[in-house]
C-alpha cells in the first residue's frame, strides 16, 4: 500500500537558529517529496518551529527541556535565548540530558531515517541500538569540513616557525592562507564542548552519511575533497533557505518573531535598487559596548542607507549605553537598527539591498550568496574564520573587514575601529576597487544557487537520490520481515 512505501524521517535539530532553522528546511525538502515528516523538540521552541513550519504537513514531538536544572533561566530552551556566553556550557550540557527521552521517542516511532546534529551525536548510538540509519547535519560548509579536517590531521601550527604568524592550509585546493590567531584551539577555548565534538567526529565516520547545505557549484573542489579524502558519503541539498522562496509566507523560518518585519521591509521600498547595506551577525554575536559604537560611527560616516541588526543586551547591562549621543536622531531616514530578530531573508531578497556586512556564520553566507550580494566579511569565531577565505579568495566575492584573530572570550575580542567599519562599507557598496566585478560575480552565483535547486539542479539531484536510496532501504527491509 502507499502507506508501506512512504519514507518515515526523524528530525532531531541541536536548538540553536542557525542549526535548527536550516534543519527544519530540511525537513521541508523532504516533505515535499512525499516523505512522513517529524520534528522533536522540546516546548520552548515548538511556538518557532510550528509558525516555520505553518502549512507544512509535518508533525512536531516535544520532549521536555530541563533549563532549571541546568541553572538556566526557565524556558530557556535555545542557545540563542541564553543570556549570556558564560552560560552557554550549561546550555549544552542539558542538550546531553535528552538522550533518554529521545530514546524513547524513538523506539515509538521507529522512522526509517534519523536526521540530527552534530551537537547531539549521541542521538546516533540510540538510534544505530535500534538498526535505525543516521544521517549528520553540521551547518558548516564542506569547505570547512575540509579545513578543520587538514587541520587536525597536520598540525601545521606545530611546524611554523617561530615569529611566523600566517600558514597555509595543508594540502587542501587552492592555497588557503590564514593567521595562526584566526584557528580556534578547542582544547583550550572551548572545552565545553570538546567532547561533543569528538563525539561528533566519531559519528561522522560511522553514520549513513552527512546531508549538507551547500550546492556543488558554489565549493566544487572541496565537495570533492570531502567526499574523497576527509569524510565519506554526503548530500548536498543547499541552500536550503531557498525553499521558502515561494514564500510571500510571511511565518516561513521565524519571520513571525521578528521586530518589524512590515515596517522594515516598507522602509526598504523607499531606497533605490541596490543601494542598502545590510548588517547583522548571526544569532550568538555578543558585542562590546565599545565595538557597538564604532560600528555605529562607521556605518553614519560611510554614507550608505543601512540596516543594522544589533542583539538585545544580556541582564545587567544597559541597554542603549553603546548608542552615540543623538545617534538615532542624525540617522533617521538612512538607517535602521533593529533590536532583536531580523527577518533576514526578506531583507536580503529585497531588491534595495546591495550589500551584507556578515560575520559570515555559513546560513547567512549562503543566504547573502543565493541572493546574489557581495559581502564584507567580519568573522568572530568557529567555522567563520575559514568561511571568510571562500568568500575573499576562492569565490572572490567579499572584502574583508580584516580581523586578524579570534578570541575565546568575547571581550577579548580585536577592536574594529569607526574607520574600519566605514571603509569596509565603502568598498562593499562603491565600484572602485574592483567593486562591480565582484558584483557581478555575485550575481551569477545566486544564479547557480537557485538553479541548484531547481529542477535538473545539482542540488535536486542528490536530495531526489537520498529520497530513491532511503525508500529502496524501506521497501528492503519490509521484505525482510
Ligand atoms: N537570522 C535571522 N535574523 C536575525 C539573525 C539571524 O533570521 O536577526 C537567521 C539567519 O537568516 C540565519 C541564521 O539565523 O539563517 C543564523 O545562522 P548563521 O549560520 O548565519 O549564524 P549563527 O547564528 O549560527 O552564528
Amino acid at each position: 500500500s502507499q502507506e508501506d512505501t512512504t519514507l518515515h524521517m526523524l528530525f532531531f535539530p541541536f536548538m540553536a537558529p542557525g542549526h535548527m532553522l536550516p534543519m527544519l528546511d530540511i525537513a521541508k525538502l523532504f516533505s515535499a517529496r512525499s516523505a512522513r515528516c517529524t520534528v522533536l523538540t522540546t516546548p520552548a521552541n515548538a511556538a518557532l518551529i510550528r509558525s516555520s513550519l505553518d502549512r507544512h504537513a509535518i508533525q512536531i514531538l516535544v520532549i521536555p527541556f530541563p533549563s532549571v536544572a541546568a541553572g538556566l533561566p526557565d524556558g530557556c530552551e535555545n542557545l540563542y535565548s541564553v543570556p549570556s556566553p558564560e552560560l552557554e556550557p550549561n546550555f549544552i550540557k542539558a542538550t546531553g540530558t535528552l538522550r533518554e527521552p529521545f530514546r524513547r521517542v524513538l523506539d515509538e516511532l521507529l522512522p526509517d531515517c534519523v536526521v540530527t546534529d552534530m551537537f547531539l551525536p549521541w542521538a546516533y548510538h540510540a538510534a544505530d541500538e535500534l538498526d535505525v540509519p543516521t544521517l549528520m547535519f553540521t551547518g558548516l560548509s564542506f569547505f570547512a569540513h575540509c579545513c578543520f579536517d587538514s587541520m587536525a590531521h597536520n598540525d601545521p601550527l606545530g611546524s611554523l616557525p617561530a615569529g611566523e604568524e600566517s600558514f597555509a592550509i595543508p594540502g587542501l585546493p587552492h592555497n588557503i592562507k590564514m593567521f595562526k590567531s584566526q584557528i580556534l584551539n578547542l582544547a583550550r577555548d572551548r572545552p565545553d564542548i570538546l567532547e561533543v565534538i569528538v563525539m561528533s567526529k566519531e559519528v561522522e565516520r560511522r553514520c549513513y552519511g552527512m546531508v549538507m547545505n551547500t550546492f556543488y557549484e558554489l565549493e566544487p573542489d572541496y565537495s570533492k575533497h570531502y567526499r574523497e579524502v576527509v569524510g565519506g558519503r554526503a548530500w548536498h541539498l543547499g541552500p536550503v533557505s531557498l525553499c521558502n522562496s515561494d514564500a510571500t509566507e510571511k511565518s516561513s523560518r521565524g519571520n513571525s518573531v521578528s521586530d518589524g518585519y512590515e515596517s522594515c521591509l516598507s522602509w526598504l521600498d523607499t531606497k533605490s535598487p541596490g543601494s542598502v547595506v545590510y548588517v547583522c551577525f548571526g544569532s550568538g554575536c555578543h558585542f562590546s559596548t565599545a565595538q557597538l559604537r564604532e560600528i555605529a560611527l562607521g556605518l553614519e560616516a560611510a554614507k550608505h542607507p543601512f540596516i543594522w541588526v544589533v542583539r538585545p543586551r544580556g541582564e545587567g547591562e544597559e541597554e542603549e549605553s553603546w548608542m552615540p549621543e543623538g545617534y538615532e536622531e542624525r540617522i533617521a531616514g538612512e538607517g535602521l537598527v533593529l533590536r532583536g530578530w531580523a527577518p533576514q531573508i526578506a531583507i536580503l531578497s529585497h531588491g534595495s539591498v546591495g550589500g551584507f556586512v556578515t560575520h559570515c556564520g555559513w546560513n547567512s553566507t549562503l543566504e547573502g550568496v543565493s541572493a546574489g550580494l557581495p559581502l564584507a566579511t567580519w568573522p568572530q569565531f568557529a567555522d567563520q574564520f575559514f568561511n571568510e577565505r571562500l568568500i575573499v579568495d576562492v569565490l572572490r566575492v567579499g572584502v574583508a573587514v580584516g580581523v586578524r584573530s579570534m578570541a575565546a572570550k568575547h571581550e577579548e575580542r580585536e577592536l574594529v575601529g569607526a574607520a574600519g567599519v566605514q571603509r569596509a562599507v565603502r568598498r562593499l557598496m562603491g565600484s572602485g576597487d574592483d567593486g562591480e566585478e565582484r558584483r557581478h560575480r555575485a550575481r551569477e552565483l545566486g544564479r547557480m544557487a537557485k538553479e541548484a535547486v531547481g529542477s535538473g539542479g545539482s542540488s535536486r539531484f542528490d536530495l531526489d537520490s537520498l529520497v530513491h536510496e532511503l525508500k529502496e532501504r524501506r521497501i528492503g527491509k519490509m521484505i525482510l520481515k
